[in-house]
């Protein structure tokens, strides 16, 4: 843990500007662009520069994530400019390092946290980094990890162990969004808990709970193939199918009329469901009193509770954004094999095929979770 505090805290400093050297000049790499909305092209464009305080890292894999999907779809505009390189999951090896940087070797496994810091603002001053007012994510509001090759500073690099796959290194990133939420809502041993939303993030928050408690968990969706994943995965969790079964009435049933002790919003925003609840006014109805509800989907809808049923319970919302360095965390816990990550990965592709991956996804969201981009060159 002290490793990653001073992770957090040396990145303040080396995320500034630095002079950037041209290390690589010439030597080109395979990118994926997205050069329109909708339209990824692969292309060869010069290794990323940089500075003496940077390392070159390999990436080996990246994974797609929901908001790459809504990025491709134009949904990040202005944030995001065209044309851009995507991918703030992945992972790969060291493949040059600048004089300025100690504790590396070459050719060692790494998985790169994305966020940026600004070091300035009140929330950073608090050491509360997540609510940066400024924070930046490479792949998102720079050229991020669907290329061969990205430059980062130290500070944003977590060693992976060798009995740790290239491929699982690449969901160290979304897993740490899990983490991090467990820890926001401060899941404890036998805490019971419900999560509304069983994507992407959904799953690996639930992969990341079953590491901390053992008690009863259920997960609503209302795609029929996530809920299939994890019932194979994890058969001991309570799927629910909120178009035929009332998850709020379920859940009562099944913990003895007590609710849960906490219940996780990861859809983020108001499914119309007949004669359902909206997930968030679902979560408040599900935990029991002093509960605590957890919000982490991220939606522009707004999304209407009833204040009364949250304040006869006495209960807390709160909300947990990207991760802060919780990689440690996912890391530990993939060493240690308890987690599944391979239910969560239904397809591996090599980049070229990035466009297929991408009409995979928006077209049988039943079928696909997590699609990774082989980086490799290994693929053939
Ligand atoms: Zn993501
Ligand atoms: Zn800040």
């Amino acid at each position: 843990m002290i490793i990653y505090r001073d992770n957090l805290i040396n990145r303040l400093f080396s995320s500034s500007e630095f002079q950037k050297f041209d290390f690589s000049k010439n030597v080109k790499m395979k990118a994926a662009v997205l050069e329109k909305y909708n339209q990824f092209t692969v292309v060869e464009k010069p290794q990323p520069k940089m500075s003496e305080n940077e390392v070159l890292v390999k990436v080996k894999f990246a994974s797609i994530c929901g908001s790459d999907q809504h990025l491709y779809k134009g949904d990040f505009h202005p944030r995001t400019k065209l044309p851009f390189t995507p991918g703030h999951e992945f992972a790969g090896v060291i493949e040059k390092i600048g004089k300025e940087v100690s504790g590396y070797n070459i050719g060692e496994k790494v998985a790169v946290d994305p966020i940026i810091w600004c070091g300035e603002c009140d929330a950073c001053k608090n050491e509360h980094y997540p609510a940066c007012d400024k924070l930046r994510l490479i792949g998102i509001d720079q050229d991020g990890g669907f290329a061969e090759y990205v430059s980062v500073p130290p500070s944003m690099l977590y060693k992976v162990p060798e009995n740790v796959s290239h491929e699982h290194a690449a969901l160290v990133e979304v897993y740490g969004i899990g983490f991090h939420a467990c820890n926001r809502a401060n899941v404890k041993s036998g805490d019971s808990i419900a999560i509304y939303g069983g994507g992407k993030v959904g799953q690996c928050l639930m992969q990341a709970v079953r590491t901390k408690t053992d008690g009863k968990m259920f997960v609503i969706d209302i795609v029929r193939g996530r809920l299939d994943i994890i019932r194979n995965s994890y058969p001991d969790v309570r799927t629910i199918n909120a178009m035929k079964e009332d998850p709020v009435e379920v859940i009562h049933k099944e913990t003895n009329g007590h609710g849960v002790d906490v219940a996780f919003e990861v859809v983020g925003h108001a499914e119309q469901i007949p004669n359902r609840a909206n997930p968030l006014r679902s979560c408040v109805q599900s935990i029991r009193g002093g509960g605590v509800v957890c919000v982490l989907g991220l939606g522009d809808e707004e999304i209407p509770i009833l204040f009364k049923e949250l304040i006869w319970k006495e209960a807390q919302i709160i909300a947990s954004r990207v991760s802060h360095g919780e990689f440690s965390e996912a890391i530990a816990h993939l060493e240690k094999g308890d987690l599944k990550p391979d239910a969560l990965i239904t397809s591996v592709l090599p980049v070229d095929k990035i466009q297929e991956a991408f009409d995979m996804l928006e077209k049988s969201p039943d079928k696909y979770l997590k699609i990774l981009l082989d980086l490799s060159g290994d693929a053939g």
